[in-house]
């Protein structure tokens, strides 16, 4: 193996141990266990919020942080208002609303606050992966422009 070969292997290496770190906000544990066990699977690295406020001010804090999950009925502020924090603070970070909420309206208030995409709850395995990887995708694909 030539010295190139070597260090373009070295360099493949290392790029698959930097991790995405994605922001989970729901006030419920179960919530957040369901998705770090899901998230952590796909080698994501977690990080929990238990209420919009504590998410606003870990996302203000943390530079590293590639994508949020949000629920939208919580505790001391609201996903909605969080949302709209967070993408004032950094329009560019994907963001995911999840909810149970039925109503359409629900929706609509997350995307226009901000949201990406709105997925409501019990959210399907697969569906609630697929959209991650699309939004991480998208970001990883902006910023290489
Ligand atoms: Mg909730």
């Amino acid at each position: 193996m030539h010295v190139g070969e070597y260090v373009i292997n070295e360099m493949k290496e290392r790029k698959n141990e930097i991790r995405n770190t994605i922001l989970v906000v729901d006030d419920e544990p179960v919530n957040r266990l369901y998705f770090n066990a899901l998230l952590e699977k796909l080698k994501y690295n977690v990080i929990e919020a238990e209420n919009g406020k504590a998410a606003v001010e870990i996302y203000k804090n943390d530079q590293n942080i590639d994508l949020v999950i949000m629920d939208i009925k919580m505790p001391v502020m609201s996903g909605i208002e969080a949302t709209r924090l967070i993408k004032n603070f950094d329009p560019e970070v994907p963001l995911i609303v999840v909810s149970a909420m039925t109503m359409a309206k629900e929706g609509v208030d997350a995307i226009e606050a901000g949201a990406d995409r709105y997925l409501s709850k019990p959210v399907n395995r697969e569906d609630f992966l697929s959209v991650v990887k699309s939004c991480m995708k998208s970001k990883t694909f902006n910023n290489e422009i």
